[in-house]
């Protein structure tokens, strides 16, 4: 376990002098593993977090162009910036070097302060690239997600809905959705205000989070109304469950600044024609159709549409 946010180099040599030399050189700035073995340098970055390597070309069990090429090849290795330093100087093997993943090539005799600055230069590079992926990370998941509740938005669900329709489809797999609004909510809003509205709906979805099956998929699709898909269950079975959401929120009471806030949800049920139907369309139209009727017939209900 490392207790320093020293960056680790792996290098990689049969001549332990030229080892020695670049641990002299390298030793304070970093934490240097040494492998005077190309297969044992193998093992290594499998064991081990290695953010470079210094790799030698002539090496007698394997060569330092297979070990780069092993490396590009592994999921877990191939992001590894690897430099050669060798003491070949044609041009042959420069090129071969880059062929094979290479990053850099130095050669030797190298100039010490040289070394240094490319070593830190694609260490710089590689930090450069794992912040864009974060932030390219971050940002699918913002775009994903409805910012106020951390359910998942519209969009996203319009992005999905295809490969899950398909999914569907080809496994012959039933599924359903569930279309909830919440009742009355004006009167919640004009009665306590619009930042506590706020708070009733992230209650809401709340309890839509820790109620959900791992493959449900809640999104919020509009002002106060969610839709839920339901994988691998049929009309029954998510009338069951729209039941199941439906008390479960009629018992509770939202705390927001002292105040206890009941409110109530209809749900309208519908299940995908997996024959007949080739987008989400219908269906979610069904379910905001059963959405209606159970608004229709006095709220505080659960209402399915058969297809
Ligand atoms: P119904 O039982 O028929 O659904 O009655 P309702 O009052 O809930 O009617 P409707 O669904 O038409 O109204 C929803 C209201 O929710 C209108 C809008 O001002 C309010 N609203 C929409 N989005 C938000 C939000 O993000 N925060 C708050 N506080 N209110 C919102
Ligand atoms: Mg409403
Ligand atoms: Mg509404």
């Amino acid at each position: 376990m490392k207790h320093n946010n020293k960056k680790t180099i792996l290098i990689v040599d049969d001549t332990k002098i030229n080892i020695d030399i670049l641990i002299e050189l390298l030793d304070d700035t970093y934490d240097v593993i040494v492998s005077l073995s190309a297969k044992r340098a193998l093992e290594i970055v499998d064991e081990t977090p290695v953010n470079i390597i210094l790799l030698d070309i002539l090496m007698p069990d394997v060569s330092g162009y297979d070990v780069c090429r092993i490396l590009k090849t592994k999921d877990n290795t191939k992001n590894i910036p690897v430099i050669f330093i060798t003491a070949n100087t044609d041009e042959e093997s420069i090129d071969l070097a880059y062929q094979v993943g290479g990053i850099d090539y130095i050669t030797k005799p190298f100039k010490a302060l040289e070394l240094l600055a490319r070593v830190k230069t694609q260490l710089n590079m590689q930090n450069l690239l794992l912040e864009l992926e974060e932030s390219s990370k971050e940002l699918k998941l913002l775009a994903s997600q409805d910012h106020m509740t951390k359910l998942y938005n519209r969009r996203y669900f319009a992005d999905i809905s295809v490969s899950i329709l398909d999914l569907a489809k080809r496994n012959n797999k039933q599924f359903s959705i569930l279309m909830l609004d919440i009742d009355k909510f004006k009167h919640i809003n004009d009665m306590y205000g619009h930042h506590i509205g706020d708070e009733v709906i992230i209650a809401l979805a709340n309890v839509l989070k820790s109620t959900n099956r791992k493959s449900d998929i809640a999104c919020r699709f509009g002002g106060e109304e969610f839709l839920i898909l339901l994988p691998e269950t049929d009309i029954d079975g998510a009338y069951i469950i729209g039941e199941k959401l439906r008390k479960l929120v009629a018992e509770l009471t939202v705390k927001v600044e002292d105040q206890d806030i009941g409110f109530t949800i209809s749900v309208g049920v519908a299940q995908i024609d997996l024959k007949n139907e080739n987008d989400l369309e219908s269906t979610i139209q069904r379910s905001d159709e059963g959405l209606y009727k159970a608004k229709e017939s006095g709220r505080n209900m659960v209402c399915k549409i058969e297809n």
